[in-house]
């Protein structure tokens, strides 16, 4: 007699929930992050009882066909990579098609959504323990996601969360990371009808900055930019004549590989020294717009900096790192919280840079009475 047995698929749905889905902020991030992949223009998240009773995302994204909607709840469906090749190539927050379904596992699940071109009507598809429901209903251009009574079925999960106020607080700071990495995109934050964060979406770094801060913070701050890298430079080689030969271009490569480095490009908005924290926490990195967790970015802020930091004070500074999607590997964390890049000294020393030249030009001694 067999004792191994082969697990139905509630239970590996379950088991594989409970990596993707963790906490109440775990699901805001994965809805936050479809609705950018939607290319949303503004995204509202409404929460009740920190999350446990609802969460709730709508945006202005491409939406969902009545067909996709339906997949959509499925495991390891989705419409961003198609092959393991696209795991190198991906430019979307997500791509493995876990996220719905997982939600789904650990508690009620509500999609309504309709594309573009698609008639009056979309669609609302419920997944709950009573199965899979599918209506028409209607909705603007867009997605609204609702998920309710999150873990009611996991009762040790459930157990295992923070406070109230501890689980709303890890949500608020998954928005805030979203809406520093992504000033072009409008949020909206409610707890229980209150607004605790709204961010403009005009596309200024300091406006972001000033929904999750205030006005002090952001009255004393300055915009920083760096590229290195492009290879621009590197189409001049062709011209130096027959003459040279292989082994010749061999060892007078004159930076060849430099020049030919895909570029990376930061930019993001820094805190004057007069506004710091106690805690390195305030420094938001992200690379090609996820919010990411890493090290090695954040001492690259912080040498930026260099001795204009008071002591063991910590800086408030936002950063994204765009770089080609083949030069950074964002498969390497279950949340994807961090990434590991091909070249990580040449990423920081552009961070770095990006943060030192922005300080030594702007005024630092710009009063916070700066009107917005
Ligand atoms: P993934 O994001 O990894 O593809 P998900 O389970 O999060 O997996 O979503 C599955 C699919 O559902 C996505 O690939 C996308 O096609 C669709 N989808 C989910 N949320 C949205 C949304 N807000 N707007 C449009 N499409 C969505
Ligand atoms: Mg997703």
């Amino acid at each position: 007699m067999a004792t191994i047995e082969r697990l139905d698929e509630a239970t590996v749905a379950r088991i594989a929930a409970g990596e993707v889905v963790t906490r109440p902020a775990s699901v805001v991030k994965e809805l936050v992050e479809n609705s950018l992949d939607a290319g949303a223009g503004s995204v509202e998240v409404a929460v009740e009882n920190a999350g446990l009773d609802l969460i709730r995302v709508t945006d202005d994204g491409h939406g969902m066909s009545r067909e996709d909607a339906v997949l959509a709840v499925e495991r390891h469906t989705t419409s961003k990579i198609s092959g393991v090749d696209d795991v190198e190539r991906v430019r979307t927050l997500g791509f493995r098609g876990e996220a719905l379904p997982s939600i789904a596992s650990v508690a009620d699940l509500a999609v309504t959504t309709r594309a573009a071109g698609e008639g009056a009507s979309g669609t609302r598809v419920t997944v709950g323990e009573g199965g899979t429901g599918v209506e028409a209903a209607g909705h603007a251009v867009g997605t609204t996601v609702e998920v309710r009574d999150l873990f009611d079925r996991v009762p040790a999960r459930r157990e295992s969360l923070g406070t109230p106020k501890r689980e709303f607080a890890r949500i608020s700071d998954a928005v805030s990371r979203y809406a520093l990495a992504h000033p072009d995109v409008r949020f909206r934050l409610t707890h229980d009808e209150r607004t605790v964060l709204s961010a403009p979406g005009t596309g200024e770094r300091v406006d972001a900055l000033l929904a999750v801060y205030d006005r002090t913070v952001a009255g004393q701050s300055t915009e920083l930019a760096a590229v290195e890298g492009g290879g621009d430079e590197a189409s001049d080689d062709g011209d130096d004549g027959g003459g040279g030969g292989r082994d010749d271009r061999a060892d007078g490569g004159d930076g060849e590989g430099r020049s030919d480095a895909p570029a990376v490009r930061v930019e993001g908005v820094a805190c004057y020294p007069s506004v710091t924290r106690a805690s390195p926490e305030h420094v938001y990195l992200s690379v090609n717009g996820r919010p990411v967790r890493d090290g090695d970015l954040r001492s690259a802020v912080l040498d930026g900096y260099g001795s204009l930091l008071p002591g063991s004070r910590a800086p408030i500074a936002a950063v994204d790192v765009e770089v080609p999607p083949d030069r950074v590997d964002q498969n390497v964390h279950p949340a994807k919280a961090e990434v590991r890049f091909r070249d990580p000294e040449r990423v920081a020393r552009t961070v770095e840079r990006a943060v030192r030249e922005a300080l030594s030009t702007a005024d630092l001694s710009r009063a916070a009475s700066v009107s917005f």
